[in-house]
């Protein structure tokens, strides 16, 4: 009996089954690795700007505390439940392993239909969800960040709640926040800017000039816009551009620094072109050099893997791609270079990470030192998972998740079973 259950958890146990099948992890250790070690459910009770009260379920699961404190971002959306968030702590777990940070993974949300309430509101639901979270977080226990539906301002709203709760600025309690209160240069475009840089790297490697090539990018939030704009100064085409108001297509390639502008002031992509409209479901099987799915998990099924017309498929979102897409995808390794999740979009851990180190040490690096070492950790874990990947004939996934589960699998079993 759990109550872990959905979709997005059955994902998360299903790919975490053939690794432990690939690495022959017996039967008796997989459970250990796999279930949350925590899992915390609040109810957020707000007043709403006409004098109701409203209540909003608001979740955190800290998967492992093997590692060091847990780490992972905090998703406001309506398809959260305790299943999906329970998923994301895990892909978190093996991606803070692969890449090499001293954490386990966590994740946390909100149930909310964002369109449905006003600024004020927002900020009280934050405010109220940390102040929930307080006897189970804290900055070497677990640290928050944004993800889906939070932002910077969230983040300094949840930082300031916990603060005024310890009578003193505890900075390091999240990161992603504005770099006036304490957040690091660099945060807000890691994520896609790692996406990029990764996309970039497979390119070399399968002799594709920037100049010409195509790409295709499917949300356009914090790591979409920055994935593209990445891909763009690269000099490539962005070709097609979707989030949940619909997508925008031009074969001659998309202005996206304006794009990027008219998104910061309108909330979403809409309004920006008449003439450019097209159908968000034909988005994902264009025909292009580099495809980012940076929006929701799933949305790569087994039928659209078959008709994935990209030669690379770099994983900005968390769990895009369904385990039957992955067998598509394993059949297709050589016209499709696929570059997953947990390696495609840590760069946002990563400078969280920075950020976090920054903040306990108060003394702050240049957004020039923290992109060079964040590539440098990037490079690291795509040249590992690579040679993974080729040494053991495995799909890219299955090499990059193997090496997160190892790394986890041998701290427990050094540590031993307490007691
Ligand atoms: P965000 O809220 O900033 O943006 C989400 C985007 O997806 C928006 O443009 C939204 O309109 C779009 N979207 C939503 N539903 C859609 C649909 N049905 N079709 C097309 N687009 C749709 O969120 P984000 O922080 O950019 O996160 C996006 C993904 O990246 C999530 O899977 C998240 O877990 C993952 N991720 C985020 C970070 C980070 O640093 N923010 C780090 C690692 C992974």
């Amino acid at each position: 009996m759990t109550v872990y259950s959905g979709p997005v958890f059955d994902m998360a146990a299903n790919q975490f089954n053939v690794i432990a099948n690939h690495l022959e992890i017996p039967m008796d250790e997989r459970e250990r690795l796999l279930m949350p070690k925590r899992a915390i459910t609040v109810s957020c009770p707000i007043h709403r700007d006409d004098g109701s009260v409203a209540v909003f379920e608001g979740y955190r699961v800290q998967h492992l505390l093997t590692m060091g404190p847990t780490k992972g971002g905090t998703r406001f959306a309506l398809s959260v439940d305790i299943g999906e968030v329970a998923a994301l702590a895990i892909w978190m777990s093996w991606k803070c392993a692969l890449v090499g940070l001293p954490y386990g993974g966590a994740k946390g949300g909100v149930n909310v239909d964002l369109s449905t309430i006003s600024r004020h509101e927002l900020e009280t639901l934050s405010r109220r969800y940390m102040q929930e979270m307080i006897p189970f977080v804290g900055p070497h226990t677990d640290v928050m960040a944004p993800d889906m539906g939070t932002n910077e301002q969230v983040m300094a709203w949840f930082m300031d709640t916990y603060s005024m709760y310890q009578g003193k600025t505890v900075t390091e309690i999240v990161t992603g926040k504005p770099v006036y209160c304490g957040g690091t240069l660099g945060r807000r475009e890691a994520t896609g800017r790692g996406v990029a840089h990764l996309a970039r790297r497979v390119m070399d490697v399968l002799s594709i000039k920037p100049s010409g090539a195509t790409a295709v990018v499917q949300g356009f939030g914090n790591v979409g816009s920055y994935a593209a704009f990445g891909l763009h100064q690269f000099g490539m085409k962005v070709i097609a551009v979707s989030d949940h108001t619909g997508a925008l297509y031009d074969a001659h390639g998309l202005d996206i620094p304006a794009l990027m502008r008219h998104a910061t002031r309108h909330g979403s992509i809409a309004g920006f072109s008449n003439e450019l409209h097209f159908d968000p479901k034909e988005v994902l099987t264009l025909p292009c050099d580099v495809l980012v799915p940076a929006a929701m998990e799933r949305v790569i099924d087994g039928k659209t893997a078959e008709n994935l017309k990209c030669r690379i498929l770099a994983e900005g979102a968390n769990g895009p791609t369904t385990p039957e897409a992955d067998l598509v995808l394993a059949k297709r390794q050589d016209e499709i270079f696929l570059i997953p999740d947990i390696l495609c979009n840590s760069g946002g851990v990563v400078v969280s990470y920075f950020e976090w180190v920054q903040d306990l040490q108060q003394l702050f690096w240049e957004e020039e030192e923290v992109t060079r070492r964040e590539y440098a950790i990037l490079d690291r874990a795509f040249d590992t998972m690579l040679a993974r990947a080729k040494a053991d004939n495995i799909p890219h996934r299955t090499a990059a998740m193997a090496i997160g589960v190892e790394k986890v699998r041998a701290a427990k079993n050094t540590r031993g079973l307490f007691p």
